[in-house]
């Protein structure tokens, strides 16, 4: 289990974070800083899809991409545009409890089903659309999985600041994901 870093006041803020847009992102989100206004974004967000997440931010604070367990492998053009285009020179990227695409397997026959009923497909089709899908969102654990993405997307961007970030859905608040922790 990954350790998780509580930020309830500006001193949790890890050091290296502090004073950057990853700062202010928990300073606003977690400590309901004022909301200053932007004319540009200062950093990007990845984050899951899930309905259940919502992040207390200025206007124009941020460039957001929203995936299946803040999975950005499949939108490097879109973090590079972020960069290139938009700018920004820091990435959030945020996880959360009870993500859906974690034991996604467990969903095979759900998902079928829904797209039959709801969509319509016939049922081969949609198996063997989850058949393909599936094992590029599985995740096993979503915190190990944001601190890997997090070393794929620094190894890809050496010059971007990446931070790893979890999102509890119970009180609405994000934490760090500890990247310091040892391996049991
Ligand atoms: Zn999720």
């Amino acid at each position: 289990m990954n350790k998780l870093i509580p930020v309830n006041k500006k001193e949790d803020i890890l050091p290296e974070y502090l004073d950057t847009p990853i700062g202010l992102l928990l300073e606003y989100h977690n400590l309901g800083k004022p909301q200053e206004a932007y004319e540009s974004a200062q950093l990007l967000v990845g984050m899951c899809m899930d309905n259940r997440k919502h992040l207390n931010i200025p206007d124009n604070f941020s460039f957001i991409i929203r995936s299946g367990g803040a999975n950005l492998r499949y939108s490097d053009f879109k973090v590079s545009f972020a960069i290139s285009v938009g700018k920004v020179k820091h990435i959030a990227l945020i996880g959360h409890n009870n993500c859906g695409m974690v034991n996604l397997a467990s969903r095979k026959d759900e998902f079928i089903s829904g797209l039959v009923d709801s969509a319509g497909w016939d049922a081969a089709r949609a198996e063997e659309h989850f058949m393909y899908f599936a094992p590029l969102f599985e995740i096993g654990n979503a915190a190990d999985f944001i601190l890997s993405e997090t070393r794929r997307l620094r190894l890809r961007y050496p010059k971007i600041m990446v931070a790893p970030l979890f999102y509890m859905v119970e009180d609405n608040k994000l934490f760090f994901i500890d990247e310091n922790k040892k391996n049991d």
